[in-house]
């Protein structure tokens, strides 16, 4: 049995209900020398989040990092995640607001 394969699971990275760190399994963490590439479930049950120590169970799955559904990517403004300039996302919005009233007006026009 190989161990190599990689896991889709332990890429799933999990994040502090308390303090909003991110357990990256890529990185693993360094403080409690857990090695990269250790899933959040084979962390050991004593481990803690290692800026503000909250239990394991106060961590919920926020799923792999590159995840389409980058919920949680656009909310870490700052972190270099997030490479929009302000007038990029302004056309973005605006672009989606004419794409919406365009959407409205053709449903409108089917009716
Ligand atoms: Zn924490």
């Amino acid at each position: 049995m190989s161990t190599e394969a990689v896991d889709p699971k332990t890429l799933d990275r999990y994040e502090c209900a308390a303090c909003g760190y991110d357990y990256e399994p890529v990185k693993g963490d360094d403080r409690r020398r857990i090695a990269s590439g250790t899933a959040f479930e084979d962390l050991p049950t004593d481990w803690k989040c290692p800026v503000c120590g909250a239990p394991k169970s106060r961590f919920s799955s926020i799923g792999p990092a590159g995840a389409p559904s980058g919920f949680k990517e656009n909310l870490g403004y700052g972190l270099g995640v997030n490479t929009l300039t302000p007038g990029q996302k302004n056309i973005l919005i605006f672009g989606g607001l004419i794409a919406a009233f365009l959407l409205f007006l053709g449903m409108y026009g089917i009716q």
